[in-house]
């Protein structure tokens, strides 16, 4: 395998919940709850798992955008948890986002041309003609023209600007991207499209892809590890096929059993899961998954899981899998 590019570390992050006239602290709601896990350079690791589970936080905390209550990020062996903000700003040249919807984090205000260059601006790239010459470079390799650079957002389609948002995380030449839901808000046949331009710009530029999504069947189409994500922590974390093959975790056993299956002759039995996810402000003790198991034991109310290696890239932390 490649070398680590990203290394998590034990990482945490609570908000803090406040009630009452004074605002005071009343608890924690915990978003990101101690996870670990490693990405190599050139690859694509999927992070799933329902809504609120935490994923996006995951996200925005390795970007600094929320600062960790606990835990280290290293990426290229540089500590970024322990970077000052002016060093970390200057960090994100090497790390970008992709967000869900490019329409709000596309500045409506300025042409597509101001939007691209101010990354190069922030950073101290290039004169005034690189610049512009690379927003036209970059517009044409995101599948766009180097006219669109006079338009504004309000002008294109919700794939275009997709195009466009991926356009401006490429200007600074970063290495890793993290893609927060990229194609949920995208029709389906333009969801295709811009997974396909993903995948050819990730071999011809060697990029590093966090692709975070709900989607279990976009995440499949271009993860090569998928790690599964429920109330903050990762249950499962496996190579792609592996995973959507033979899921080891209850819960990704039922959420891959909602997905449908494109071959007629095979057919996967649906586990329906009971009860609503419980709130992270207040998980349930033991395995957080307990309340909703189909497979719960008396040891899953009391000990947390360790995330363990159940077989050569497959981890799960389950008590199923650890022997007790
Ligand atoms: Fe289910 Fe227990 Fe495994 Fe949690 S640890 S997923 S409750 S079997």
């Amino acid at each position: 395998m490649s070398n680590v590019l990203l290394k998590v570390e034990n990482l945490k992050k609570y908000f803090p919940l406040r009630t009452g006239m004074f605002s005071r602290k009343s608890g924690d709601v915990k978003a990101v709850d101690d996870i670990s896990f490693d990405v190599y350079e050139g690859e694509t690791l999927g992070i799933v798992g329902e809504s609120g589970c935490g994923k996006s936080t995951t996200g925005r905390v390795i970007m600094r955008l929320h600062e960790p209550t606990d835990g280290k990020v290293t990426f290229k062996g540089v500590e970024l948890t322990a970077l000052s903000e002016k060093e970390m700003r200057l960090a994100r040249r090497d790390i970008q986002m992709v967000f869900q919807d490019p329409y709000a984090s596309l500045n409506p205000r300025h042409t597509v041309g101001k939007i691209l260059e101010e990354p190069l601006i922030v950073h101290g790239i290039g004169t005034q003609e690189e610049r512009k010459s690379k927003v036209h470079e970059y517009l044409e390799i995101v599948g766009l023209s180097a006219y669109h650079a006079k338009r504004y957002p309000h002008q294109f389609s919700g794939g275009q600007r997709q195009r466009i948002g991926i356009a401006r995380a490429l200007m600074t030449n970063p290495k890793l991207i993290i893609a927060d839901e990229p194609v949920s808000a995208l029709d389906v046949s333009i969801q295709a499209q811009v997974l396909n331009l993903m995948q050819k710009l990730q071999k011809d530029l060697k990029l590093t892809y966090i692709f975070i999504a709900h989607d279990l069947g976009v995440v499949r189409h271009i993860s090569d590890r998928v790690g599964v994500m429920y109330l903050g922590r990762i249950v499962e974390l496996a190579e792609s096929e592996m995973l959507y093959e033979a899921p080891l975790h209850p819960y990704s056993q039922a959420l891959l059993s909602a997905v449908p299956i494109p071959d007629p002759i095979y057919e996967r039995e649906q586990v329906i899961l009971n009860g609503d996810i419980p709130s992270p402000s207040n998980p349930p003790a033991g395995c957080a998954f307990h309340t909703r198991c189909p497979f719960v034991m008396d040891v899953c109310k009391q000990q947390v899981p360790s995330f363990l290696q159940a077989k050569p890239g497959h981890s799960v932390a389950c008590h199923l899998y650890s022997g007790k």
